[in-house]
């Protein structure tokens, strides 16, 4: 792991353990979830992601909840950090939960996130992973009826309060449940184009495209087009043959 920041070797330890690791998966909800071409340059070039301590530790904070929880899960049965599986299409589908409390048969996971990204209700990537991983739950045996996102807001400020704005550094996102049957196509289509994308890496062939929506295009009058998640946020950048040429 990088260190630009040089944060203290204790911290880097603990951010070091908290990185999320695939378990027995052979593809995780979490690269699912991505359009097809990062999920199979990821499944390449994960191990290759050298990530920097002061750009994760948000993302880590969100999946430390667990551990403040676990003071008080003893006395109940929720579930905490734990992975379910599917077979599908000869490939073990992996996701891991943050919490599910079968009492209410609710399923919740934790995302440190900033205020203005949750002014539209949730996010589609997580409702998608969240209707994953209820499907995955199902698939051994537990009922999901509701799905949250727990968002802690680390940019919130009371003096922006008002219209949408949310009125509290936490809050409740409602996700929709999708019928089981539709969680099931979603996993299938999705493995589907990870596995036509893993195999066209291996024969030097061309990758599904990313649609510009998926590269979070913006356009401004007169200015050229600008990719943000390409050249700020996409982590396979650096392998990418429609990556912006930049700094990778
Ligand atoms: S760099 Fe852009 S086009 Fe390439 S995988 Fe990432 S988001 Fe898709």
């Amino acid at each position: 792991m990088k260190n630009r920041m040089n944060l203290p070797a204790p911290l880097l330890a603990g951010l070091e353990k908290s990185t999320y690791d695939r378990g027995d998966s052979d593809v995780t909800v979490s690269q699912l979830v991505n359009p097809p071409r990062i999920a199979a340059l990821l499944g390449k070039h994960g191990d290759q992601i050298e990530e920097d301590a002061a750009d994760i530790i948000w993302r880590v904070l969100g999946s430390a909840v667990h551990h403040f929880i676990d003071a008080a899960a003893e006395a109940h049965d929720w579930i905490q950090e734990e992975r379910f599986y599917k077979t599908v299409r000869g490939m073990r589908v992996g996701g891991q939960i943050d919490c599910y409390d079968p009492d209410a048969h609710a399923l919740y996971d934790f995302k440190v996130t900033s205020a203005w990204s949750v002014l539209d209700g949730p996010k589609d990537e997580w409702v998608k992973q969240m209707n994953c991983y209820a499907h995955l739950m199902r698939h051994e045996g537990h009922t999901v009826r509701s799905a949250h996102i727990v968002a802690i807001l680390r940019d919130w400020s009371k003096s922006r309060v008002g219209g949408k704005y949310p009125e509290a550094q936490a809050m409740m996102l409602e996700i929709p449940l999708w019928s089981d049957d539709e969680a099931s196509a979603y996993i299938d289509t999705r493995v589907q184009g990870y596995q036509q994308n893993v195999q066209a890496l291996d024969l030097g062939d061309k990758l599904t495209k990313c649609t510009d929506e998926e590269r979070w295009l913006r356009l401004k009058k007169g200015k050229p087009p600008v990719y943000t998640r390409c050249e700020q946020y996409c982590s396979v950048a650096k392998w990418c043959d429609m990556a912006p040429k930049g700094d990778w």
